[in-house]
């Protein structure tokens, strides 16, 4: 919307502060402003100062006597650069006699229009208005530096990949020894260290661009010996015509929040007393693991229940219990460390798998193991002489395929022990 529309639909009603000595040219100009701004007429440096610094919300534009600002240094002008209410109020100065000094003078302080008097109104309007439009909005290099102030990385990319700008670079660009250096015209392939998160971050700027639709992930960067995990939210910016013209980023280190996550779910797989994996997660590997067996692999299936267990409970209490169980537990991660999957299955019932045990004479042997542990962990504890341990054993692929088939037969086995006197392992034939 112009500012002729935004007047003619009352929308607001742009004022336009005017500090310029009396004369006919300059009067002009005043007279033909009024047509479109709320002009005001400061009389002095003091009054224009209070006038721009008030409560004014529409002020679009200030209006000086270039001789008399290079005067005063630009005095306003300086304040209203360094105040943000103010960085899109331009100031425009005016003269009666071209000097190309001061014009330089003038350019250099960053002023938008230096207008030679008498001229064109159409011209002196339209210079006006450029000089409001053009300050109108803030410009890349003003939000970039807003930008910066924010911990996330936020970007620009064109629509080949190249970054327009970036808020903060990635760690080794920071060391940079050349100062000038720019991620300006750089695509991620040509700067990033990590070139496997550069191709991937270069595949998902294709997609955006030849999709229109914006991709949110989050990815693993390991650089200079440490491990951030970076949340990278793409939007596709479109031009007038509705096609994509480039992307805008960013980019949010999430490494706590992904540790604590990645913890949590660590610790959903573990059974809360014992530290070993719980029934579903144990069975999800232990399906795993046979599922992908290699021709001749074997495994050895362990089904471990504490022998009349609720006596324990009955004579020293559940929370004796429960440290009996943690004890048996940790008896069963010392003795299959590092080959084998280890698991709680239910109350006094634990489960384990290894790896490579293919004949009986093995499965008995690591069972004793186990059962002397325990015997030897519990030694001295009041219970010493009634904590026991009776296992079921089968053998993938001699007593079955599957998990069901293998885990019904170790079931099987284990009820032999428990109907023969408890306290033993058995496997079936
Ligand atoms: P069996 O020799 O036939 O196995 O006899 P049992 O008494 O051990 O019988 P069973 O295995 O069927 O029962 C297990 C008991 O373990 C039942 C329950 O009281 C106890 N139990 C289950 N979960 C826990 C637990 O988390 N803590 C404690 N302290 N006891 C538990
Ligand atoms: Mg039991």
């Amino acid at each position: 919307m112009s500012i002729e529309d935004k007047k003619s639909r009352n929308v607001y009603n742009p004022q336009m502060i005017i500090r310029l000595p009396g004369c006919p040219e300059y009067d002009h100009f005043t007279e033909i402003m009024s047509e479109i701004y709320d002009t005001v007429i400061a009389h002095d440096t003091d009054e224009m100062i209070e006038m721009v610094m008030g409560p004014r919300e529409h002020l679009a534009c200030i209006v000086v006597d270039a001789k008399r600002g290079i005067e005063y240094n630009f005095d306003m002008h300086k304040k209203m650069k360094s105040d943000m209410r103010f960085v899109s109020v331009p100031t425009v100065v005016l003269t009666l006699e071209h000097s190309r000094e001061d014009m330089l003078a003038c350019i250099k302080e960053g002023i938008s229009d230096y207008i030679v008097l008498p001229e064109e109104d159409e011209l002196v309007r339209l210079r006006v208005n450029n000089a409001i439009r053009s300050k109108d909005s803030a410009t890349f290099a003003e939000i970039e530096n807003m930008l910066k102030q924010l911990p996330s990385n936020i970007y620009l990319k064109d629509s080949l990949g190249r970054y327009v700008f970036a808020t903060h670079y990635w760690h080794h660009l920071n060391d940079a020894e050349d100062r000038e250096w720019t991620i300006r015209g750089k695509t991620d392939i040509d700067i990033r260290k990590d070139k496997e998160n550069a191709r991937l971050a270069f595949e998902a700027d294709q997609r955006i661009i030849k999709t229109g639709e914006g991709t949110n992930y989050i990815i693993e960067e390991k650089s200079d010996g440490k491990t951030e995990y970076l949340e990278l939210i793409k939007r596709p910016v479109f031009d007038n015509n509705g096609n994509v013209s480039g992307i805008i980023g960013l980019i949010n280190d999430v490494t706590e929040q992904q540790l604590l996550k990645m913890e949590l779910e660590e610790r959903s797989k573990l059974d809360r007393l014992t530290g070993l994996y719980n029934k579903a997660t144990c069975e999800d590997m232990i399906r795993a693991s046979l599922h992908k067996a290699k021709e001749n692999e074997t495994f050895a299936l362990m089904l471990i229940d504490a022998d009349k267990f609720k006596n324990i409970n009955d004579t020293y209490g559940h929370t004796t219990g429960d440290k009996v169980l943690e004890q048996i537990g940790s008896v069963i991660r010392d003795t299959f460390k590092g080959m084998d999957i280890c698991g709680r299955f239910g109350g006094d019932e634990f489960l384990v798998l290894m790896k490579n045990v293919n004949s009986r004479d093995n499965v008995v042997t690591l069972g004793e193991e186990l059962r002397s542990a325990l015997k030897e962990r519990i030694k001295g504890e009041v219970y010493a002489k009634e904590v026991r341990l009776s296992i079921g054993a089968a053998l993938f692929p001699d007593h079955g395929k599957t998990f069901l088939e293998i885990l019904g037969s170790a079931d099987k086995a284990l009820y032999y022990v428990k109907d023969h006197g408890r306290d033993g392992l058995h496997i079936e034939e």
